[in-house]
């Protein structure tokens, strides 16, 4: 598969075309943003982190039946990717209270849901990805009733495969955000990332923060973090 132009350049990732068109190939950057791109900076190393914790995640639950866009780890920085259509909404999964979560209810972060809860973000930046419902979500057309449910069960899945693997680690999985997208052909297959970018990470002992909460507020030790969770991971 050859490698081909830039098809579009985003905050964290390069996605280039390959002469497949079927195949894209995705390449991490160490740019990092917060609070809608407000806050820049670099995170050195945590593009081979990102994609290679995703690739271990996306065939893990390839194996657990939840289909995604994956084909192959081409480096330590770039995956290919089959071609999908971004559905565009962010579907985050909260165990936890923490972020945007606790500062709009106004409550501690830290707070065990007795469920986990799910919400959707319409994925536009000029619009600083508002909060949706599913009725808003159908009403403005972003994904049809059948491909709602199904990303939502999905979501719930991947939450419940994801936090007993990390539990197994010794890390508590706070709350994540996850993509989706369709295949030609019109399957619903998760996309994007799954990396300390999009999750927070604790420890499940100390309740220290592993994740890029230490880039937001300024905690220190942010390569650190991501590492020891590579560690933690066993990639
Ligand atoms: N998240 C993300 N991209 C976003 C917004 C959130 O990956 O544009 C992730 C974030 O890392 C966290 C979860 O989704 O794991 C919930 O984030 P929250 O809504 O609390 O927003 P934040 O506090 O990060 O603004």
């Amino acid at each position: 598969m050859r490698q081909l132009d830039m098809l579009y350049e985003g905050k964290a990732k390069k996605v280039y075309m390959t002469d497949d068109p079927e195949v894209l190939i995705v390449e991490y950057k160490d740019d990092a943003t917060a609070f809608n791109g407000e806050k820049r900076g670099t995170i050195v190393g945590k593009r081979a982190v990102n994609n290679r914790m995703t690739n271990y995640f996306m065939r893990l639950l390839e194996g657990c039946g939840i289909p995604t866009h994956y084909i192959e780890e081409l480096s330590d920085t770039r995956t290919a990717v089959k071609r999908a259509d971004i559905v565009p909404l962010e579907v985050i999964v909260r165990n936890l209270s923490a972020g945007s979560f606790a500062k709009r209810y106004g409550v501690a972060e830290g707070i065990v849901f007795k469920q986990p809860t799910v919400e959707y973000s319409y994925k536009d930046d000029s619009l600083g990805d508002p909060l949706l419902n599913t009725s808003h979500a159908l009403a403005l057309g972003l994904a049809v009733p059948e491909d709602l449910a199904l990303i939502r069960e999905y979501a719930a899945q991947i939450n419940h495969f994801l936090k007993s693997t990390l539990s197994e680690c010794g890390v508590t999985l706070v709350d994540f955000k996850v993509e989706f997208g369709k295949l030609t052909g019109g399957k619903i297959v998760l996309v994007d990332e799954i990396s300390p970018d999009t999750c927070r990470f604790w420890d499940s002992k100390t309740g220290e923060k592993l994740d890029k909460d230490r880039f937001r507020l300024d905690l220190g030790n942010v390569e650190g973090a991501y590492a020891e969770m590579m560690k933690r991971l066993g990639i």
